[in-house]
């Protein structure tokens, strides 16, 4: 019997403001443990939360970005357990009003193929402390508590590990673009949780659904479904039972553990929280976040392959990375050649990114100035390889190739005379090779203009040269 899987995703993703969500504490990542702490988020008894406005309106946006509905009424629910990551015992979440309801994250399959992938509903709630196991004792850490944390539900409608894989790329991409998040996986700021159920094909019902709880990265989550699809498929296979529980994925045993058997929702015992004002949503508040909607990635993908005649590979590299696509558009809007900029950027511009290990944000090249590099090289001024040597000195001392062509001398010599000479000098060291190409050996020319480069230091107009030394071997 064949097998298929039915995947759905949760992603728990860091909202990108500067206090959190319930009190003034500073959000920011790698403080000192349990310094950006006050009562509230440490659960004191008796204080009281305030909600913030900025975490509700990109939460709005989210909505808005992936085509769902906002609702006009929505309210904050105590989601209650008891672990030391929570000591006021109870989550502030939204449990049957989120903010978000219904909505769609398209994305790319083989052959280039798309698919929508269902959002049942986005809500917002409390980001709890972290925990941090040593060898005999455990510590918590609060800077964590209290930090806006959106979850975004999906419909289970994945059906393999590819597809979550393609899902969480395609949502982290809008996210990042609208500015909620920057979802580093490695700061926590996007977290994701799975569930999976495996069912013969042609069946309706769904399976008996594991949840795999901590898997860190992306590809971690795609290891972690195939391990368990394969895992669920082999035990029905048998003619075993697959149990409704939570599992654990260990990246490095390369399987998943259970943890616990699956809890229900009635066992939070969710509630209205008492000391919070339902959220209102107005169509003011809808419009604002309308208006701070960013072109989403597929549309940029689109118009770069469009306006700047970019090919698709180009444009998924350039727009995958946000701050990247605005850096590539302000160097190529004033271009005549906007694909020679996406060379540019693409392999010399990441390439030395990456040995420096630096982000593009870090970067001392001004987007004008890699314009006008492109500029000089397809004016002639000076050769591609010269460029290269100039671009190396942009990228470390920040100066435009205007300034570095002019201090090194580095302009390209097309001056007929100055080229006469070096083609003169180059022939009359070289008779062996002149003797060749006037025996038919076409090829032997290229050794030819090796030294003229050389002669030149690398200055000389390489087309001028081939020309000048076509007519003096063939004229004499
Ligand atoms: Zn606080």
């Amino acid at each position: 019997m064949q097998y298929e899987a039915v995947i759905g995703l949760e992603v728990h993703v860091q909202l990108k403001t500067k206090s959190k969500m319930f009190c003034g504490c500073a959000t920011e990542f790698g403080g000192s443990p349990n310094t950006q702490v006050c009562p509230v988020c440490l659960g004191y008894p008796g204080v009281l939360p305030v909600m913030n406005e900025e975490a509700v309106s990109k939460t709005i946006r989210t909505g808005l970005m992936i085509g769902s509905k906002v609702a006009g009424f929505s309210k904050w629910d105590r989601k209650s357990y008891f672990y030391p990551d929570m000591p006021k015992n109870y989550q502030i979440s939204q449990y049957d009003l989120p903010l978000c309801a219904e909505g769609a994250v398209e994305i790319k399959l083989d052959g280039g193929k798309t698919k929508a992938i269902g959002v049942t509903r986005a809500h917002l709630e409390e980001d709890v402390a972290k925990s941090t196991h040593f060898e005999t004792t455990s510590g918590v850490d609060f800077n964590r508590a209290g930090v806006p944390l959106m979850e975004v539900v999906s419909e289970p409608d994945m059906r393999s590990p590819e597809e979550a894989f393609a899902y969480i790329t395609a949502l982290k991409e809008i996210l990042v673009s609208g500015g909620i998040s920057d979802c580093d996986m490695e700061k926590g700021q996007l977290r994701c949780d799975s569930n999976v159920s495996v069912r013969p094909i042609g069946q309706k019902e769904f399976g008996e659904k594991v949840e795999i709880k901590n898997m860190n990265t992306i590809s971690g989550v795609r290891r972690a479904l195939a391990y368990e699809i394969q895992r669920q498929t082999a035990a029905l296979q048998k003619g075993e039972k697959v149990s409704q529980e939570t599992r654990r994925w260990d990246d490095a045993a390369g399987r998943t553990f259970v943890m616990r058997t699956k809890e229900y929702a009635h066992d939070y015992r969710y509630f209205p929280d008492p000391d919070l004002m339902p959220v209102v949503v107005s169509e003011e508040m809808i419009a604002a976040a309308r208006k701070l909607l960013p072109e989403l990635p597929e549309a940029k993908r689109q118009r770069f392959i469009k306006q700047y005649g970019l090919p698709e590979y180009d444009a998924g590299v350039l727009v995958a990375d946000t701050a990247l696509a605005g850096y590539y558009e302000k160097a190529a809007v004033a271009s005549k050649n906007p694909k020679a900029i996406s060379n540019w950027v693409m392999t010399e511009l990441l390439g030395k990114l990456s040995e420096a290990k630096r982000t593009i944000g870090e970067c001392a090249i001004q987007p004008e100035h890699l314009t006008e590099l492109v500029a000089l090289v397809d004016g002639g001024q000076i050769s591609g390889k010269i460029g290269k040597e100039v671009f190396a000195e942009m990228f470390d001392s920040g100066k435009s190739p205007g300034l570095i062509v002019k201090e090194k001398g580095l302009v390209q010599v097309s001056d007929t005379g100055a080229l006469e000479g070096f083609v003169n000098e180059a022939i009359a060291k070289s008779p062996k090779s002149v003797a060749d190409f006037k025996a038919g050996n076409e090829g032997a020319i290229n050794f030819l203009k090796g030294q003229v480069m050389k002669l030149s230091k690398g200055k000389a107009n390489p087309q001028l040269v081939g020309e000048i030394l076509q007519r003096k071997l063939r004229g004499g």
